[in-house]
């Protein structure tokens, strides 16, 4: 049965190792990003899959990217798999101001990268991500910047708890999410991990997904109020799991990070999403091919997914006055605070 399984598995990887689609719109690569002065505007630099380096004000965030991005065929059960530590210092941009590190699940796309850029290139980051995520990092990296997330997490009726950052300039708060299926309902690497792990996972399916999480993500001014508030997730979740509860403080979203990733597998994404959030800006993240993808070459559209259909249904769902946009790997966004 286990043997039938794998077979199924990797029959199905060799199909989609050929369906990945051609872009049909220009990642918006803008130009200027540094050149604007405004000292209270929110830069978001969108490192691929579900990687964004957040900065305001000197203080950062980074939600856990993947460079090393593996062909589709390495990621089966027991094919070894490894970080690729030389791609992940020629492309993680400087981030020595990292404060926070948000993992939304466990998966290889999204945390296998992350011990080496832990150790190497976020040395003050806490990490925030599920019981799994912990579990399964507690071999490279220490207890105190590990924290699970589980009995902290809001969910779409209930606030969670906020924690705060080393220079109290950034608080975030863990939302209960989910994670759509990848294919025809099917969802692989599922899972979590209960206890720590001795070593990391030497394959694709021992990165288990654990509870996925969305976050809201504050930066706030000196007096710790919230000058931006940021959304995000890196999985399209079947409301309400990923809805965000009343807060009744009086903040608007900003800005919200959405996951084209599989949406068509779960019912009315994004539409649940942009509803709930209300945000005056969409960023479209995990939107690129990333199996083997050239990080300096043209991106295709990760496959499976109809771009047009996600983005008519995005714009059919956005607010007035609303705007999305689709960002160029390694593109810097700047948005500016409301008034
Ligand atoms: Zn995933
Ligand atoms: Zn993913």
């Amino acid at each position: 049965m286990k043997f039938l399984t794998h077979a199924l598995i990797l029959t199905i990887a060799v199909l989609l190792s050929a369906c990945s689609s051609q872009l049909k719109r220009s990642p918006s690569t803008p130009e200027t990003a540094t050149s604007a002065t405004n000292p209270e505007a929110l830069t978001i630099q969108y490192l691929g899959v579900g990687g964004h380096l957040i900065s305001y004000q000197g203080s950062q965030l980074l939600t856990a990217p993947s460079f090393t991005n593996p062909h589709l065929l390495r990621t089966g059960p027991w094919m070894p798999l490894s970080a690729d530590i030389e791609k992940i210092d020629r492309y993680m941009p400087a981030t020595d101001n990292v404060q926070m590190l948000l993992v939304g699940h466990a998966h290889y796309d999204h945390l296998l990268d992350v011990p080496h850029i832990a150790q190497q290139h976020t040395p003050d980051a806490v990490i925030y991500g599920s019981a799994t995520t912990r579990n399964t990092l507690l071999p490279a990296l220490p207890a105190s910047r590990l924290v699970a997330m589980n009995e902290h997490m809001g969910s779409s009726t209930q606030p969670g708890r906020w924690f705060y950052s080393a220079d109290r300039r950034i608080r975030i708060m863990g939302l209960e999410s989910g994670h759509a299926p990848h294919l025809m309902g099917l969802k692989f690497m599922s899972g979590s991990h209960e206890q720590p792990l001795k070593s990391l996972p030497w394959h694709a399916f021992g990165w288990k997904e654990g509870q996925t999480l969305a976050f809201l993500i504050d930066f706030l001014d000196s007096d710790e109020q919230p000058v931006h508030r940021i959304y995000y997730q890196d999985a399209a979740s079947q409301a309400p799991a990923g809805l965000v509860p009343p807060l009744e403080d009086g903040k608007n979203i900003d800005v919200a990070i959405l996951c084209p990733a599989s949406f068509s597998q779960v019912e009315q994404y994004p539409e649940s999403v942009v509803a709930n959030t209300q945000a005056r800006h969409y960023i479209l993240g995990h939107w690129e091919d990333f199996f083997a993808n050239d990080l300096e070459g043209k991106q295709r559209f990760v496959r499976l997914t109809d771009e047009d259909e996600f983005i008519e249904r995005l714009e059919a769902a956005l607010p007035a006055n609303s705007d999305w946009v689709l960002p160029g790997l390694f593109s810097t966004h700047r948005f500016e605070p409301e008034t």
